[in-house]
Order: structure tokens, then sequence, then C-alpha cells
């Protein structure tokens, strides 16, 4: 399945939610069909600031573009997170489900999950 992304909607979003152009600008958005895992890698410290500069969101061929909608808006949270700074890379050490920033970003994927940037 190919996704498209409304690029339009998500640079006006992002601006919504307090991103500068150079923010939005770095982002680089790939999709993948090679794993189950979605997002952004944060298995060792050292990759976890370089990893985020590309969203990459991995999934099994076919799933339903709300379902990517949802894993995107997730990702597009870590991007804010990152720009604003506010991962402790401790968080790391805990379990991926009590990680704040992972917890925060379920949060935001819901909260905004009738955001259709990805059809
Ligand atoms: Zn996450």
């Amino acid at each position: 399945m190919r996704y498209n992304v409304d690029r339009e909607h998500l640079h006006a979003f992002l601006r919504d939610q307090g991103l500068t152009e150079a923010e939005i600008n770095i982002l680089s958005i790939q999709f993948a069909h090679s794993g189950v895992q979605f997002g952004l890698s944060d298995r060792t410290r050292a990759s976890y600031r370089p990893y985020t500069r590309t969203i990459n969101i991995y999934t099994h061929a076919n799933l339903p573009a709300q379902v990517m909608n949802v894993s995107f808006l997730h990702e597009l949270r870590h991007h804010m997170q990152v720009m604003r700074q506010t991962i402790d890379l401790e968080w790391l050490n805990l379990p991926y489900r009590e990680r704040p920033h992972e917890i925060d970003a379920r949060l935001f994927a819901d909260q905004h999950k009738n955001v259709v940037l990805i059809f």
C-alpha cells in the first residue's frame, strides 16, 4: 500500500503546534515495509538524537491509513519533544510503556487522531 502525506496540512498543523519553519523543514518522512516496529529507534542513547531527524514509520504492508496516521502523529510528537529538548535520556532506562515521552506521544496521537495527515 502506498501512503500519501498531506504536506500542506502537515506544515500548517506543525506551525499550529509551535514549530518553526526550520524545525519543520528538517523533517524527513520515510515509509518502509521492512518490519513491524513503528517509529524512531531509541535502542541506544548515542543514536537517539541523530535518528530523530528522520521519521521512519515501519509497518506491515496494507495497514489502514487511519492506523498509520495515528502512528505518524505519535512520531511527530517525538519530533516536537526533541526540538523542545523535553526528553530526559534517563527515561530510556524505563520500560517502554512507562517512559514519560512515550506516554505523552500516545496521549498526543489520541488527542489529534481526527487530524488526517496520511491517507
Ligand atoms: Zn514512541
